[in-house]
C-alpha cells in the first residue's frame, strides 16, 4: 500500500504504532489510542488528518520561531541540495554555507563568542560541550578540572552525554549516566522558595554553587551549565537577584560558564540570545532549534576567543557527519535573515509580548493558576488547589497537568506540561489575534480539567 495523506486517519495510526517507536512516549500507549497525525503547517498552525485546525503555542518544540510555510527556506534548501547537498568539514576542507553561517553567528553572537563547532542537534551540542571544557582543561595543564556542575531538573538533550548534564531524575535512571557531574537545585520559587522572598531565595539557590565549588573542591570544577531561562523544566524564570551571583561565583572560582540557548535563543525571549536578557556573558553557548526555526537539523557551540585558542592548539578528536551539514547551513543562514530583515524579534518583544505577557497574566484570574511568568515569547503557569500555600495537587505530580494538556489538545490549542506548570512557547510572528484564541482556549481547557 502506498501510505499516503489520503489514507484513512486510523489506517494510518495502526501503521504508526506498529512501526514507528515514539520519543519519550509510552509506545504500547498509541495500540489503545493513535496518535494525532499532523498532516501540515502555516504561519503558526497545523492542521491534522481530520482536518482540524489546530494553534501551535510551542512553535514545534520551541523551535518554529519564524512559523511554518516559508517558502524561501524551501528554495534554499533545494538551491543547496542541487549545487553541494553533503560535504564535511574534517579533514582539511570547508564549504561557503558553513563559513557564511558561522560569521553570522560570531556576529550576532554577544562578546567574543566567534567560534563555531557544529552538530545535528542542541544534545549533540552538548556532548561536545562536555568534551570541550575537559579537553580545554587538561590542555591548559589542569585535567583534574573535570567536573561539570549543572542543575536538577535542567534538560539539556538525550544523549548519554547531554542527559547526564540534564538533571531530570527519570532520565538518568534509565541506563545510568557519565562521572563527574554535579547538580545543584532550581530557581523554582513558587514550588521550593517556601517563606523565602523571591530574591532571597535566588541569591541562596545561585550560592549554592558556590558550596558545591567548595564540597567538590575548587581545582576540580571545569564548568557549569545552564539555560539563562530553564524551559522543559517548566519554564522557570529565576528571580532577578539569581544570575549575578552566578556571574559573580564562576568569576571568583575561574569556572567556564556554558549558556544552554537551544531554546532561550534566536529571539525567544526578546533578543537574540537569553544571555543578553539576563546579563551574562557565556564562554560557550548550546544553539540548536530557531537557529534554523527547525526546518533542517542542526546544532552547535558558540565559543569565545579563549575556549577556542586553547582547544585549537591541539586535534580535538570530535566530531560528527552531519556537523555543519551544508543544506542545515543554507536554511540556518535563510532564517536568520528573515528573522533580522523582517525584524521578528524586535515586533515580537515591542509590540507583541507586552500585550502577550498582560493576557498571559491574566490567567492567574482562574482558581487553578497560582503564578504567571512569561519572559518574551517563553512562559508558564503553576497549577494549583491553593493559590495562597502554593500547594501541590494531591495526585501524582504531572496528572493534572496533563489533564490540561489533554483538554487544550482537543481543544485545537498546543500547550504543554511539565509537571503542574503548563508551558507556552509560540512562535514569534504570533498576532494579538493568536493570543486572544490561545487564552480563550486555554482557559477553556483549564475550566474542562478541573
Ligand atoms: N538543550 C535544551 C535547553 C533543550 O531544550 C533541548 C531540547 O529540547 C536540548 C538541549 C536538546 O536539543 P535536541 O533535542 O535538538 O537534541
Amino acid at each position: 500500500v502506498e501510505i499516503s495523506n489520503h489514507m484513512p486517519t486510523a489506517e494510518l495510526q495502526a501503521l504508526d504504532a506498529a512501526h514507528h517507536m515514539h520519543p519519550f512516549s509510552t509506545q504500547s500507549g498509541f495500540l489503545k489510542k493513535g496518535a494525532r497525525v499532523i498532516t501540515r503547517a502555516e504561519g503558526v498552525h497545523l492542521w491534522d488528518s481530520e482536518g482540524e485546525k489546530i494553534l501551535d503555542a510551542m512553535a514545534g518544540l520551541w523551535c518554529v520561531n519564524i512559523g511554518y510555510g516559508r517558502e524561501e527556506l524551501a528554495q534554499a534548501a533545494y538551491r543547496q541540495m542541487k549545487e553541494l547537498p553533503y560535504y564535511n568539514t574534517f579533514f582539511q576542507t570547508t564549504h561557503v554555507p558553513v563559513i557564511a553561517l558561522s560569521n553570522r553567528l560570531a556576529e550576532l553572537a554577544p562578546g567574543d563568542l566567534n567560534h563555531v563547532f557544529y552538530a545535528g542537534s542542541g544534545s549533540e551540542a552538548n556532548d561536545t560541550n562536555l568534551r570541550m571544557v575537559r579537553f580545554y582543561w587538561a590542555q591548559k595543564g589542569k585535567p583534574e578540572k573535570n567536573i561539570i556542575i549543572s542543575r536538577k531538573n535542567a534538560y539539556h538533550g538525550s544523549t548519554l552525554g547531554a542527559m547526564s548534564l540534564g538533571g531530570m531524575s527519570g532520565m538518568h535512571a534509565q541506563g545510568g549516566v557519565v562521572q563527574n557531574v554535579h547538580h545543584i537545585d532550581q530557581p523554582n520559587w513558587w514550588s521550593e522558595g517556601g517563606d523565602m522572598s523571591p530574591e532571597d531565595f535566588g541569591l541562596e539557590r545561585a550560592q549554592q554553587l558556590e558550596k558545591a565549588i567548595q564540597e567538590l573542591g575548587e581545582n576540580r570544577v571545569a564548568a557549569f551549565i545552564a539555560e539563562p531561562i530553564q524551559g522543559a523544566g517548566g519554564v522557570i524564570v529565576p528571580p532577578s537577584t539569581y544570575w549575578p551571583e552566578i556571574k559573580r561565583i564562576c568569576d571568583k572560582y575561574e569556572i567556564l560558564l556554558i549558556a544552554d540557548e537551544v531554546i532561550c535563543g534566536f529571539g525567544r525571549t526578546g533578543n537574540w540570545f537569553g544571555s543578553e536578557t539576563v546579563g551574562i556573558q557565556p564562554h560557550i553557548m548550546t544553539i540548536a532549534k530557531g537557529l534554523s526555526s527547525g526546518y533542517a537539523p542542526i546544532g552547535g557551540s558558540i565559543v569565545c576567543d579563549e575556549v577556542a585558542e586553547v582547544v585549537g592548539g591541539d586535534e580535538f578528536n570530535h566530531g560528527y557527519t552531519y556537523a555543519g551539514h551544508p543544506v542545515s547551513c543554507a536554511v540556518a543562514l535563510e532564517n536568520l535573515r528573515i528573522l533580522d530583515e523582517e525584524r521578528i524579534i524586535a515586533t515580537a518583544r515591542d509590540e507583541i509580548a507586552p500585550y502577550l505577557k498582560e493576557k498571559f497574566e491574566s490567567l492567574t484570574g482562574h482558581p487553578m493558576v497560582g503564578e504567571a511568568k512569561i519572559v518574551g515569547h517563553m512562559g508558564s503557569i503553576a497549577l494549583t488547589p491553593n493559590k495562597a500555600t502554593r500547594a501541590k495537587f494531591a495526585a501524582e505530580a504531572g496528572t493534572v497537568g496533563y489533564l490540561v494538556r489533554e483538554r487544550c489538545f482537543a481543544n485545537n490549542l498546543i500547550m504543554r506540561h511539565v509537571g503542574d506548570r503548563m508551558i507556552i512557547s509560540p512562535p514569534l510572528i504570533f498576532t494579538k489575534e493568536n493570543v486572544d484564541t490561545l487564552i480563550e482556549r486555554a482557559w477553556k481547557s483549564l475550566d474542562e480539567g478541573m
